[in-house]
């Protein structure tokens, strides 16, 4: 998909609405409009990167950048006891939105077990 066409782009450009948290020229992060908990919000890069398995050494700094910033995000939303990272990537992972996220979920304690398998 295109970055024009992609819904996490459009929410970058402010093109559809999101309760952001944070923002800035790289990194953007918002609440996910489905949470699987009380706390789920999606830490996103401005740069449309399709997925982890796309990701090479030009991105270093920006996914470096953006797990950072991950824990004080997560604090500022509640989460200072703990809160869980997940990456889904591609179709066996589950990506629903073909655009790099990371989601912070947490607000619960303890959360479900991580997988069920
Ligand atoms: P994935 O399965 O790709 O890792 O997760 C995509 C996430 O994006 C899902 O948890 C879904 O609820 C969320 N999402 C999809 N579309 C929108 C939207 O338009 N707004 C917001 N805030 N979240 C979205
Ligand atoms: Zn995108």
């Amino acid at each position: 998909m295109s970055a024009g066409a992609c819904i996490f782009c459009k929410i970058a450009r402010n093109e559809i609405p999101a309760k952001k948290v944070y923002e800035d020229a790289e990194v953007f992060a918002f609440n996910d409009i489905r949470p699987q908990a009380p706390v789920h919000f999606l830490v996103v890069p401005r740069q449309h990167i399709v997925s982890l398995a796309e990701v090479d050494a030009t991105h270093a700094a920006l996914l470096g950048k953006m797990f950072t910033l991950i824990g004080q995000l997560a604090r500022a939303q509640g989460c200072e006891n703990g809160f869980r990272t997940i990456v889904n990537t591609g179709r066996v992972g589950g990506q629903e939105v073909y655009h790099l996220h990371v989601h912070v979920i947490g607000g619960s304690e303890p959360l479900p077990a991580m997988l069920k398998w």
